[in-house]
C-alpha cells in the first residue's frame, strides 16, 4: 500500500481545515451531502437516456448513519461513484480552479471566511474528523476502492468490498476538547436539525434511521428502543413551485417560520428569471421594521441557495442598503460551482442577480404605489425613512432612482403625497416646491411662515422626520422645480412694491433693529421687519445653509458635539401693532425696549415650537411687565 501525497495547495487547505478556528464547523455535513446529491444527479441524468441503469428517481437516496461507539457518521449515496483514478484525482487535489490563493500568508484569514461562507467541499470533513474514509464503486465497475486519510500527511487508496455502486463517506469524529464539543455530531437530533437547516431542499431524500424509546403495547411502564427510517428533508422548496399553486397562507407560514416574524408579511414577491441571470427568488416586505432595524446591529441580506443548498443565510451583496428591509432568498443554478471558489464580492454573476433583484423590488414598490395606495402608505410608515436616507446617502447618488418612491405629508388634505402629485397640483406660475420642517404636522402647520405661504394658495410639504430636510436638500429640485423652505429668508413671494416698502422700513429703523439684536444677544444673528406674516407678531427665520430643524437633527446625531448653529433671524411683523410699539419705545424708554426685544424673541421661539432658553427669566420678565 502506497502512501500518496496531497498536492501542495490541497495540503495547505487541509491544514487550515484541521486547525480551523472557524466556529461554523457544522457546515461539513452540508458539503458532504451536496456532493452525494451531485453524484446522484449525474447517475440520474444518465438513467434518463440509458435503460441499463435501471433506476427510477424514487430509487435514489442519501443515507446518514451514526455509530456512537465507533464515533463515526457516514453519508452514503447510490450515485455515480468513483473509480480508483477518480478517488486519486478528485480527493487528492483541491479546487481545480485554484482561486483560493494561499501563497500569500496574509490571505489566511480571508481563507477562513471563505470556508465559513461557502465551504470548500469535501475537505471540510476534516474540521470535525480525525480520519475520513471514502468507500466508492464507480457505476459500471466491478471493483471498489477505499480512500483514507488522517490529515495532511497523505492518503491511501486500497481495493475493498462494496456491494453496489455509489459512495460512502465515513467520518471519524474528533474527541471533544475543552472548547469544542465534537460529539454533538453523533447526536441524531442535532444531525437531523442540521439537515433541516442546510439541506432541506436537496431534491433527493436524505434518510436516517432514528432510534427512539416507545411504550410497549399492553405492558404498562415498559419501553423499548424502536428504530425506523425517517426522511429528514422536505425536498421541494416553496419557491420552486409555480406561483399559481401556492396559497397566500403558505407564503405567510413560510415567511413567519423562516424569518421569525409573528405577523404576516405586507407583501410577497415571488419571481423566476431566466436569461443572463437564472434564479428564483422569494422575497417579503415585512409589515413592521424589526426592533433593531434602525440600529447598527441590523444585518441586511437575502439567503442564498445554489440548487437548493443553502450557501449563506444572509448575503448582504444581494440587497442595496435602501432596500435592506426586504427579507427572503435567492436560489440560483448559475452560481453553484463557481461561488464556492470565489469570494462573493467579486462574483460577476451575483452582481448581475443583485441588479435584477433591485429592479424587481423597485418595480413592485412602484406597482404598489400606483395600485394599492393604502398598502404603500403602510409600507412607507414602516420603511420610508430608509428610502429617504437612501436618497440622501452617498451624496445623493441614488436620489434619481428613489425620488418617485418618496412620500411627504402635504398641506393638501394633510395626506402623504409623492413629489409628482405635488408638482401636478402646482399653481400656474409657481416655480418652487415649498416645504417646512418641524416636530409634528400640527406644529408645522401653525408656523407663521407656513400659514402665509398656504394663504397665498400654495401647497406646503410638512417634513417631520430628521432625515427629511437633508434628503430634500440633496435632491435640490424635482422636475426642474427647486425646493424652498418657507422659513428661508429668500422666499420670494412679495410683489416688487411690497419688497421696496419693506426694504425702506428696514433701512429707516436700522438703528432700532440693531439695538434689539444687541439686547437679545448671541442667540440671534439679526433682527428685521417682515411683511409676509398675517396675524403673528413675530417669527424665527434662518439665513445660510442650516435651518432650525437641521440644527436640531445634526446636534442629535451620535458623536455630535452639539455645536452646530443655525443663523437665526428674528422677524417682526411690520404691520402688527407691536412694530409701532417697538419704534416708540426705542425713542422713549430704552430699558423697557430691551426687555420687550427679549420677550419677542422668546415668543418667536414658542411659536416655532422651540423651547425658550431660560423659562424662569422669561416668566420673571413677563410678571414684571404685567405688574407695571
Ligand atoms: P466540489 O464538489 O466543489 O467539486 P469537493 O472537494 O467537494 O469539490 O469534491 C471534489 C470532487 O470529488 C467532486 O467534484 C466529485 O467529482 C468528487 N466527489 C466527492 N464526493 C463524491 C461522491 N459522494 N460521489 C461521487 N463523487 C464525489
Amino acid at each position: 500500500m502506497k502512501n500518496r501525497q496531497f498536492k501542495s495547495e490541497s495540503k495547505k487547505l487541509l491544514d487550515m481545515m484541521i486547525n480551523s478556528i472557524y466556529t461554523n464547523k457544522e457546515i461539513f455535513l452540508r458539503e458532504i451531502i451536496s456532493n452525494a446529491s451531485d453524484a446522484i444527479d449525474k447517475l440520474y441524468f444518465r438513467s434518463l437516456t440509458d435503460d441499463k441503469v435501471g433506476l427510477k428517481k424514487k430509487d435514489f437516496k442519501i443515507r446518514i448513519s451514526i455509530d456512537k461507539e465507533k464515533r463515526t457518521i457516514s453519508v452514503s449515496d447510490n450515485g455515480c461513484g468513483m473509480s480508483e483514478e477518480d478517488l486519486d484525482k478528485n480527493l487528492g487535489v483541491i479546487a481545480k480552479s485554484g482561486s483560493l490563493d494561499f501563497r500569500n500568508e496574509t490571505e489566511k484569514t480571508k481563507g477562513v471566511e471563505v470556508i465559513g461562507q461557502f465551504g470548500v467541499g469535501f475537505y471540510s470533513a476534516f474540521m470535525v474528523s480525525d480520519k475520513v474514509t471514502v468507500i466508492s464503486k464507480a457505476y459500471g465497475s466491478d471493483s471498489a476502492f477505499a480512500w483514507e486519510s488522517s490529515g495532511p500527511d497523505g492518503y491511501t487508496i486500497t481495493p475493498c468490498e462494496k456491494d453496489s455502486f455509489g459512495t460512502t463517506v465515513i467520518m471519524h469524529i474528533k474527541e471533544d476538547t475543552e472548547t469544542e464539543k465534537y460529539s454533538e455530531f453523533l447526536d441524531q437530533y442535532r444531525i437531523s436539525a442540521l439537515i433541516k437547516q442546510y439541506s432541506d431542499y436537496i431534491h433527493h431524500p436524505i434518510v436516517m434511521a432514528f432510534t427512539e424509546k416507545k411504550a410497549v403495547e399492553g405492558k404498562d411502564g415498559e419501553f423499548e428502543d424502536i428504530t425506523e427510517d425517517r426522511t429528514l428533508n422536505s425536498m421541494t422548496p416553496l419557491w420552486k413551485k409555480a406561483r399559481a399553486q401556492i396559497k397566500p397562507e403558505q407564503y405567510n407560514a413560510f415567511y413567519k417560520e423562516k424569518f421569525f416574524d409573528f405577523e404576516d408579511p405586507l407583501h410577497v414577491i415571488h419571481t423566476s428569471t431566466e436569461g443572463q441571470a437564472t434564479y428564483k427568488a422569494l422575497m417579503f416586505i415585512p409589515r413592521h421594521a424589526p426592533f433593531d432595524y434602525y440600529t447598527k446591529d441590523f444585518e441586511k441580506g437575502l439567503a442564498l441557495y445554489c440548487k437548493g443548498v443553502l450557501i449563506t443565510e444572509k448575503c448582504a451583496e444581494l440587497l442595496p442598503d435602501y432596500f435592506s428591509f426586504v427579507k427572503g432568498l435567492v436560489d440560483s443554478e448559475d452560481l453553484s460551482l463557481n461561488i464556492s471558489r470565489e469570494t462573493l464580492q467579486q462574483d460577476a454573476q451575483l452582481k448581475l442577480i443583485a441588479r435584477t433583484i433591485e429592479k424587481k423590488i423597485k418595480s413592485e414598490l412602484e406597482k404598489m404605489l400606483k395600485n394599492e395606495r393604502e398598502k404603500y402608505e403602510e409600507f412607507f410608515k414602516a420603511f420610508g425613512v430608509q428610502l429617504k436616507f437612501g436618497a440622501y446617502d452617498n451624496y445623493g447618488a441614488n436620489k434619481d432612482n428613489l425620488k418617485d418612491l418618496l412620500l411627504f405629508v402635504s398641506s393638501f388634505e394633510k395626506k402623504p403625497a409623492t413629489l409628482k402629485e405635488y408638482v401636478s397640483r402646482m399653481k400656474e406660475g409657481q416655480d418652487a416646491i415649498y416645504y417646512a420642517a418641524g416636530e409634528t404636522i400640527d406644529k408645522i402647520a401653525m408656523l407663521p411662515q407656513c400659514e402665509a405661504v398656504i394663504d397665498k394658495g400654495f401647497e406646503v410639504l410638512y417634513l417631520t422626520e430628521n432625515v427629511d430636510e437633508f434628503t430634500i436638500r440633496i435632491m435640490g429640485e424635482y422636475e426642474g422645480k427647486k425646493f424652498v423652505n418657507v422659513c428661508d429668508k429668500n422666499l420670494d413671494l412679495e410683489s416688487e412694491e411690497d419688497k421696496k416698502a419693506l426694504e425702506k422700513a428696514n433701512e429707516e429703523n436700522a438703528e432700532m433693529l440693531k439695538q434689539a439684536k444687541e439686547a437679545i444677544g448671541e442667540k440671534v444673528h439679526s433682527v428685521r421687519f417682515t411683511n409676509s406674516l398675517k396675524n403673528h407678531p413675530v417669527c424665527l427665520n434662518t439665513e445660510g445653509e442650516i435651518s432650525l430643524e437641521m440644527e436640531k437633527a445634526l446636534n442629535a446625531m451620535p458623536g455630535s458635539s452639539g455645536q452646530v448653529k443655525a443663523q437665526i433671524v428674528l422677524e417682526i411683523n411690520e404691520n402688527h401693532d407691536i412694530a409701532k410699539k417697538m419704534i416708540s419705545l426705542f425713542e422713549k424708554d430704552k430699558e423697557t425696549f430691551s426687555k420687550y426685544a427679549k420677550l419677542l424673541y422668546d415668543e418667536a421661539c414658542l411659536i416655532s415650537g422651540r423651547a425658550i432658553d431660560d423659562p424662569a427669566a422669561h416668566s420673571a420678565l413677563v410678571c414684571e411687565l404685567m405688574t407695571k
